[in-house]
């Protein structure tokens, strides 16, 4: 098969709009390397790009996306840890300040995980993955809840436990606790754009930017 034209279209634009707009700061990044301060760790659902939503520019943020934007916990064996690789990167070679969870709603990894409560067979990887889910679950009551809210409530549950998974790591949490590194959890509506962020005094998250959504709502679309 061809390589996807629909490719060759985007690269096309950036060249032509992107790149004069961003060359000389692509030439600065590639002689002095990159030294992003934020490193987001997202889903890599398609409508849930860190860039596009903080409207980012090249070098700034350090992405890592897996299914359902988790952080697993820290487990030093022999096996490769994808995401606990890049977290180190990130802290301790590019040395971020911050660290965010970017969750979202409908996220089709957290759907599956409250839709198949019996495990998937040894050999699938998103069914040992998404056990993963499992300490958020588990702090969900989920009796209590609509389908909708349950899903929600499971969904901010991830980053809130992703972000106690990080405390397992044990250079890291040395770092956090002396206020070196700051972490993060965020949550995207898709459907209506709308962002909150975890506020860590009451375990809820928070709207943000309220007033330019409300501007941007009232702006007329053409
Ligand atoms: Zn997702």
């Amino acid at each position: 098969m061809d390589f996807p034209q629909r490719l060759i279209e985007g690269y096309s634009t950036f060249l032509s709009e992107r790149l004069p707009r961003e060359q000389s700061r692509f030439r600065a990044l590639a002689e002095s390397g990159q030294r992003p301060e934020i490193m987001v760790v997202g889903c890599a659902d398609s409508r849930v790009s860190p860039e596009v939503i903080f409207d980012a520019r090249p070098g700034e943020l350090f992405v890592v996306r897996n299914i359902a934007n988790i952080i697993p916990p820290y487990e030093p064996d022999t096996r490769s840890h994808g995401v606990s690789a890049a977290i180190e990167f990130g802290i301790f070679a590019l040395q971020v300040k911050h660290v965010v969870v970017l969750g979202h709603a409908q996220c089709g990894g957290v759907r599956a995980f409250a839709e198949d409560g019996e495990p998937l067979t040894p050999g699938d990887f998103i069914g040992n993955w998404m056990k993963l889910l499992a300490p958020a679950a588990a702090k969900v009551d989920r009796a209590k809840l609509s389908p909708a809210d349950y899903l929600t409530r499971l969904e901010q549950a991830n980053i809130t436990n992703s972000l106690a998974n990080l405390m397992t790591f044990p250079r890291l949490a040395k770092l956090i606790e002396s206020g070196k590194v700051a972490t993060h959890g965020a949550y995207f509506g898709v459907a209506t754009g709308e962002m909150s962020v975890l506020d860590r005094a009451s375990g809820e998250f928070r709207r943000v930017a309220a007033e330019a959504y409300a501007q941007a709502l009232k702006a007329p679309r053409f």
